[in-house]
């Protein structure tokens, strides 16, 4: 039997498609459906701040709790617990909305539904199957590891994605330091225990490397002293070099940090086997490969497509991207009220880039007059919007108002008009290397859900009045200004009680008063008090009582 979920109750059919109702009936509802796949970063953000008085909200995700996952890192080796780094979801909804415990197993956007699984066995008859009706989709399923299909990594390498595998990690370094001291084990065998392994160095690995560093270092040696010379940290990355979306000041501070630390960070190195015994690798200028033999392999080289949203991605259409792509109102290109955000999603810059392209074919037409004064202050006003960035271009260069620059150009003075328009054009080529994907974060994952639930909390009031720009293709203006992230900084914690602090406008901080600003910064971010008391006195605990290794 297949439930399919609407406003008022569960509505079953058989596998003969026959239905019968369980509930009341599905066009019982005065208000629209909003389904909400996920509850991780962008998930969460949206749930918090959506009058949910407003809409039937149901939420669906295999996990029931939100992930802090800035904090994973320091729950692989306990320096905060689990738990206080996590906060269900029943509590960040409130009782209005319905929570699903389940995963999606596809989405069939041209009937406006969504197929569930559920996770746990539902009686004698295994898992679940149900069907949930949305007038409103919101998408925010995150992304997986992506291994890039190297060899062994999926059977021998620990993830650091989730909970569960930073708990997996915490008991297996555990493991290796209890196995590398049993008795009748050759020193070559104690060291290969001790050999920890990272694959990738962006902030995940780097700070999960540093982590090790500590716990090795402040606690484990004091429990384990035999162990203290034969433990080896090996940070892989097979790019020039680590961190490599941070300042340089930054990567070098790190590099010397880390070999000040003895750990041991091989740039140009990829990965290209793992086995149960041993990693290979690949030197990239030489091609020379090697094996090292290990304890364990922490693998974190960034992020691919769930499968879910490959199959929903190749039904659209976007077959042939990573991401679903959206505009820059988070709309998913090519449907209708679906809605994409976090890492399972970016903003169109191809898209954009044409739009940009249909204003100035615009304005060009307005060389022979075509174009009336009110058009071009609509398109000055629409590209000002998406790219604040133009403005500030103009006013480096010392120009006057854009509007008013180019309305200087009505009239006879078809030449200047030209040069005002050649000026706007490098000014978007300069806003288009500007413009990057954004990049894969908790920041931005929900600033976007704040972003989208906003627009739904004032859907109907801006329906009649109207906010955003005017709209180029077609009549009128947008319902909503489009999405602007804010960029507000990056930590990357190098252990030691030192953390490298990246702020706006390149103000780059490293060192013990980046630390303390890195744990204001976090503590202040925890999505509930409960957390934030629990993460604070994880702190202390681990500054009084050191780590706990027992491994359980
Ligand atoms: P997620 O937060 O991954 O949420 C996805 C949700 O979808 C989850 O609830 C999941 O259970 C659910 N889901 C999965 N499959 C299904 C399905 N089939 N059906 C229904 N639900 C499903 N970013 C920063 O900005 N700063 C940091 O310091 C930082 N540190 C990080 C450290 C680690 C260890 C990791 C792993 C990530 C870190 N990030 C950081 C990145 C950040 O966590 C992600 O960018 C962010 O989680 C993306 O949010 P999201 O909502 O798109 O996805």
């Amino acid at each position: 039997v297949i439930f399919t979920v609407s406003s008022g109750g569960l509505v079953a059919y058989s596998d003969s498609k026959s239905y019968h109702n369980v509930g009341s009936s599905q066009t019982d509802f005065k208000k629209k459906r909003v389904v909400v796949l996920g509850t991780g970063w962008a998930a969460m953000s949206f749930l918090k701040n959506l009058d949910s008085s407003k809409y039937d909200v149901q939420v669906v995700s295999p996990r029931n709790y939100f992930a802090f996952t800035p904090l994973l890192p320091s729950v692989t080796c306990g320096t905060v617990e689990a738990r206080s780094v996590v906060e269900p979801i029943r509590n960040i909804i409130g009782g209005e909305a319905r929570f699903w415990e389940a995963e999606c197993t596809q989405i069939d956007a041209p009937n406006k539904k969504v197929h569930c699984r559920t996770i746990q066995q539902v009686g004698s008859g295994g898992k679940e199957e149900f069907v949930v009706d949305y007038d409103y989709l919101v998408i925010a399923l995150g992304a997986r590891s992506n291994t890039f299909n190297t060899p062994g990594v999926e059977e021998n390498c620990h993830f650091l994605k989730e909970v569960e595998d930073a708990q997996r990690i915490r008991r297996s370094v555990i493991d290796c330091f209890e196995k590398a001291t049993l008795p009748n084990l050759s020193e070559e065998e104690r060291k290969k225990n001790l050999h920890f392994v990272v694959v990738g160095g962006g902030p995940t690995g780097v700070e999960f490397a540093a982590e090790l560093h500590d716990f090795v270092t402040e606690d484990l040696v004091k429990l384990y002293p035999k162990a203290k010379d034969l433990v080896k940290i090996t940070l892989l990355e097979a790019g020039g070099s680590i961190l490599n979306m941070f300042d340089k000041r930054i990567t070098t501070f790190a590099v010397e940090k880390f070999s000040r630390d003895g750990i041991n960070v091989k740039t140009g190195s990829m990965v290209v086997k793992v086995t149960d015994s041993a990693i290979s690798t690949k030197e990239m200028k030489s091609g020379e490969i090697s094996s090292i033999p290990y304890g364990m392999v922490v693998w974190s080289t960034g992020i691919g497509t769930r499968p879910v949203i490959m199959e929903f991605m190749k039904q659209i259409g976007q077959n042939k991207r990573r991401v679903l792509a959206t505009d820059e109102w988070l709309r998913v290109e090519g449907c209708r009220d679906v809605y994409a955000l976090g890492d399972c999603a970016t903003i169109n810059q191809r898209k954009v880039m044409e739009d940009i392209g249909v204003i100035f074919d615009k304005a060009d037409k307005d060389k022979s007059g075509t174009l009336t004064v009110q058009e071009v202050q609509a398109l000055i006003e629409d590209i000002i919007i998406r790219y604040p960035q133009v403005e500030l271009y103009m006013k480096n260069r010392n120009m006057k108002n854009v509007v008013s620059l180019l309305m200087d150009s009505q009239g006879d003075d078809k030449k200047s008009l030209e040069m005002n328009i050649e000026e706007l054009k490098s000014a978007l080529s300069l806003v288009d290397s500007l413009m990057k994907n954004l990049p894969a974060t908790a920041q931005v994952a929900s600033q976007q859900g704040a972003y989208l639930a906003d627009c739904y909390n004032r859907m109907e009031k801006c329906e009649e009045n109207p906010e955003g720009p005017l709209r180029f293709r077609g009549e009128g203006r947008h319902r909503f200004r489009p999405f602007q992230y804010k960029h507000l900084g990056q930590f990357a914690p190098l252990g030691g009680e030192q953390t490298a602090a990246q702020l706006p406008g390149d103000w780059v901080s490293i060192g013990h008063s980046s630390q303390w600003l890195w744990y204001s910064v976090y503590a202040s971010k925890q999505v509930s008090w409960r957390t934030r008391v629990l993460v604070v006195s994880d702190w202390m605990r681990r500054f009084i009582f050191g780590r706990d290794s027992s491994r359980i």
